[in-house]
């Protein structure tokens, strides 16, 4: 099992800044294989959500929890994910909650965010085929965070204010 490096602010590298590019050949070898890698990393580093900027990949591809507040059950596995690529808000609801976000590429920073409470989602699966997923909750904000990613925007951004906390090492 191969762990990708995260990218952290602290890198100071444009990708994390940048937008993404569209995934055009879902069935390369090395797409799939980049999927491969992206689940176990995103697990192994505790993340509920991975997007392919955070390991230095500037495609349209983030890996996600299919229940993010059940993260330890699925981390006895490590191998489901929701995989979307080219993915699009294509409708969300008009009311939005904020809370508390943190980011593997901004460790040891929290902040409240506002977003919306439940999105539909439109992406590619890793067979290429077109999906559509209506999350709310955590897995909505997941959701958004992820796809912000992909546009080259961190949380910390959009986070109505943000605090460190001491890192246990
Ligand atoms: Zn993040």
């Amino acid at each position: 099992m191969n762990i990708l490096r995260i990218v952290t602010l602290a890198d100071k590298k444009p990708i994390l800044h940048q937008p993404t590019q569209e995934v055009k050949n879902i069935g390369d070898q090395k797409i799939q294989r980049l999927i491969d890698e992206m689940i176990p990393t995103m697990y192994y580093k505790d993340g509920i959500g991975l997007a392919a900027t955070q390991v230095n990949v500037g495609l349209r591809i983030a890996t996600l929890v299919p229940n993010p507040e059940k993260f330890e059950d699925y981390k006895k596995k490590a191998q489901e994910a929701i995989i979307i690529i080219n993915p699009k808000i294509i409708q969300h609801s008009l009311r939005t909650v904020s809370e508390e976000e943190g980011c593997l590429s901004v460790p040891g920073i929290f902040g409240p965010v506002k977003r919306w409470k439940s999105v539909t989602v439109e992406f590619y699966d890793r067979e290429g085929k077109k999906n559509k997923m209506k999350a709310s909750g955590l897995l909505a904000r997941v959701f958004q965070h992820e796809i912000d990613h992909l546009d080259g925007t961190l949380y910390v951004q959009k986070a109505l204010r943000l605090y460190k906390i001491e890192l246990a090492h």
